[in-house]
């Protein structure tokens, strides 16, 4: 069973790897927050500019930032910082921490955070990515000292947001922005059909409610 999730808060980082790492799992719920007032920014720590094969990063890594934007606008985010981190070679970036830091002290008023899941593997046979565990390391290392909510969005979850059907559907819009990623990714299948499964991939439905999960890392003292 997991609980519901907290709602005495008002403003969630949101700290990621990529570009389309808050819409893999989280977009429903940030709709569901954006929608009900509360404050939600991004902080992504590249710009994904090694994420398009064939596409110089030159090239990907501003096309990366302005589908994320779009994809962003989509569930009520308008607030969102590239940090210029390397893309695939977050772990030897030797001011990934300093520069992490900088970036949350910049929102004092953060009282809750979101970061990317830190374990090998999704599930069986589904590695995570190294980037993915760098950074959802050092932001547990950033975050801890604040004394605020902090969870990750990975398997086992420990609490769940309600979410609408409202909610599900600009998630699909929010992701589907990632229009030349996926299409690149997936050339066969349309965006807007990739993007429905993958949403519908990270919500759970049961006779009545549609909920997100997501896992507590730490709670205020
Ligand atoms: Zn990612």
């Amino acid at each position: 069973m997991t609980q519901p999730f907290p709602t005495d808060w008002s403003h969630a980082l949101i700290l990621v790897a990529h570009p389309d790492d808050p819409e893999y799992g989280l977009a429903p719920a940030i709709n569901h927050w954006t929608r009900t007032g509360k404050k939600v920014t991004y902080i992504l720590a590249t710009s994904g500019e090694e994420g398009i094969e064939g596409m110089p990063a030159s090239e990907a890594g501003p096309l990366r930032e302005q589908e994320q934007i779009r994809a962003g606008a989509q569930v009520g985010v308008h607030d969102i910082e590239f940090l210029g981190l390397p893309d695939s070679r977050l772990s030897e970036a030797p001011d990934l921490h300093e520069r992490l830091t900088a970036a949350v002290k910049a929102h004092p008023d953060t009282d809750l955070v979101i970061s990317l899941y830190r374990g090998p593997e999704w599930g069986p046979g589904m590695p995570n990515q190294a980037d993915h565990i760098a950074f959802g390391d050092a932001a547990v290392d950033v975050v801890a000292p604040l004394g605020i909510w902090q969870f990750e969005n990975g398997p086992e979850p420990t609490h769940h947001v309600e979410v609408s059907d409202e909610d599900v559907q600009a998630a699909i819009d929010s992701l589907a922005e990632h229009e030349v990623y996926l299409r690149v990714l997936d050339p066969t299948t349309p965006v807007a059909a990739q993007a429905r499964a993958q949403v519908y991939r990270s919500i759970s439905r049961d006779q009545g409610w549609i909920r997100v999960g997501l896992r507590l890392i730490s709670r205020p003292a």
